[in-house]
């Protein structure tokens, strides 16, 4: 699980998802699953008791709290989402 600070963080994990172009299928708001390489990985997007906007995702590096790419490819659907979400309150 790592806390996302600013989009400067996941911009290695985002070039590489654009190289691998994961699936992503919609859970629900806030939870994604991802294709990897070895099966499916579920990202969870959420903001915690502070405030921080965490992700987590149950590949390996984001274990030792790297930015994963399944974790760049959930938050794109997930910050568009979330946009969304505040247009329509
Ligand atoms: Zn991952």
């Amino acid at each position: 699980m790592f806390i996302l600070k600013g989009i400067e963080q996941l911009q290695n994990a985002i070039t590489k998802a654009k190289k691998v172009r994961p699936r992503i299928e919609f859970d629900h708001f806030g939870r994604y699953r991802v294709s990897g390489s070895k099966g499916y990985y579920t990202v969870i997007c959420r903001k915690d008791e502070r405030g921080y906007k965490t992700v987590a995702c149950t590949c390996k590096g984001a274990a030792k709290g790297l930015a994963c790419y399944h974790a760049a490819a959930a938050l794109s659907l997930h910050i568009g989402l979330a946009r969304r979400h505040q247009t329509a309150e």
